[in-house]
């Protein structure tokens, strides 16, 4: 089964074609980082132009990189939410208009399964299976009952893990998107400010980050104030610490109550080298009873990226979860899978 996948939900144009949704055969990704960089985040309209500037030269490239034309191709995938609604639907419109004209069948795909699916392009996933989903919208911990029926069982009440990265990050006058600046900055510094480890000890698995950015900007601020020079690699280090500390802390917690067969995790901040370090390391010491296998996606595809669409289209098509041309773009669809949605 080879399937050719769109996402576009914010701003990655991307394309791809995923053989048995394990194989990328191509995978082009058009980013419109710059474009966005002197606002210091993404502006939705700027995202919108720049997606239908580019979408029908990339569909030529995933093709043609793939070496194969639209008679190899079984289905049609497309991110349909969550996302910026007007990015959204330049992904959704090229997909049906691409899916009416050769009659390949459609399937709509959530974003966060295809970030969660991003694992299964490194290594086959066990069910049922928990992931750790930390991107910059998102921060949940969910159970993946088989590849399309999940669960959140952990949520961010506020500013989602990458979102605080970005915010944290433009304090310290670091470029958006400032995650892997920071990243790099913390493994130069050490946890000297001890910010605070929000819920950590909370009996659920939800997770917030508002606080701890507050506290950031005020350490700031306050040595602003006293000009007191402070030291960037430790604030990002302790930052960082912070961060690491409380998604450890609870996912590991969370594997001990459900024992899961595989752990992934997924999304942009999953590209975060303290992170993964850190999960790694603590899986290995539980139990060997309990120890799930560990799978990281390639840091290349924790961000949007249309490969993981595939993937996580693969399973939909298995289970028979196809779309019709009444498929809309649903900026806040949510997981688990909007069955309602598919036919
Ligand atoms: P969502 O997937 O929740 O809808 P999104 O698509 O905007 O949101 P992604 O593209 O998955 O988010 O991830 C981008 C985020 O990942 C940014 O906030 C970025 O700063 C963060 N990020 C990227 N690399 C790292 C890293 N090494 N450490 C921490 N954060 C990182
Ligand atoms: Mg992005
Ligand atoms: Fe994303």
């Amino acid at each position: 089964i080879r399937i050719l996948a769109y996402e576009s939900s914010c701003d990655e144009t991307s394309t791809a074609v995923v053989k048995n949704g394990r194989e990328v055969e191509s995978l082009i990704v058009a980013t419109q980082i710059k474009s966005h960089q002197r606002f210091g985040g993404v502006v939705p309209e700027v995202a919108s132009r720049h997606h239908i500037e580019v979408i029908s030269q990339i569909t030529k490239e995933a093709l043609d990189e793939a070496k194969v034309g639209w008679k190899d191709i079984d289905a049609i995938a497309v991110t349909y939410g969550p996302g910026l609604v007007g990015a959204l639907l330049i992904g959704v419109s090229a997909a049906k208009a691409a899916s009416m004209a050769t009659g390949i069948p459609l399937i709509g795909v959530d974003h966060i399964m295809g970030h969660i699916m991003a694992a299964q392009l490194k290594d086959e996933i066990e069910y049922p299976a928990l992931a750790l989903q930390v991107s910059g919208g998102h921060t949940e911990i969910v159970l993946l009952k088989d590849p399309i029926h999940f669960e959140i069982i952990g949520d961010i009440r506020d500013d989602a893990a990458g979102e605080a990265y970005d915010k944290i990050g433009r304090v310290m006058g670091v470029k958006y998107p400032a995650g892997k600046t920071v990243d790099n900055w913390a493994h130069k510094g050490k946890d000297t400010f001890h910010f605070p480890r929000a819920m950590m000890e909370d009996n659920d698995y939800d997770f917030s980050f508002s606080g701890l950015k507050s506290a950031f900007i005020n350490t700031c601020h306050h040595a602003d104030q006293i000009h007191k020079k402070l030291n960037k690699y430790d604030l990002a280090a302790s930052f960082q610490a912070s961060v690491i500390d409380v998604l450890a802390h609870k996912t590991i917690r969370a594997i001990k109550q459900y024992r899961p067969k595989t752990f992934i995790m997924g999304g942009g901040v999953a590209a975060n080298h303290g992170l993964r370090e850190r999960m790694s390391k603590e899986i290995a010491r539980l139990p060997k009873s309990i120890q799930p296998k560990v799978i990281l996606p390639d840091i290349k595809l924790c961000g949007d990226n249309a490969a993981m669409i595939g993937a996580a289209a693969y399973n939909l098509y298995n289970a028979g979860k196809f779309s019709d041309l009444t498929l809309n773009a649903d900026p806040s669809l949510e997981l688990p899978y909007a069955d309602s949605m598919l036919k």
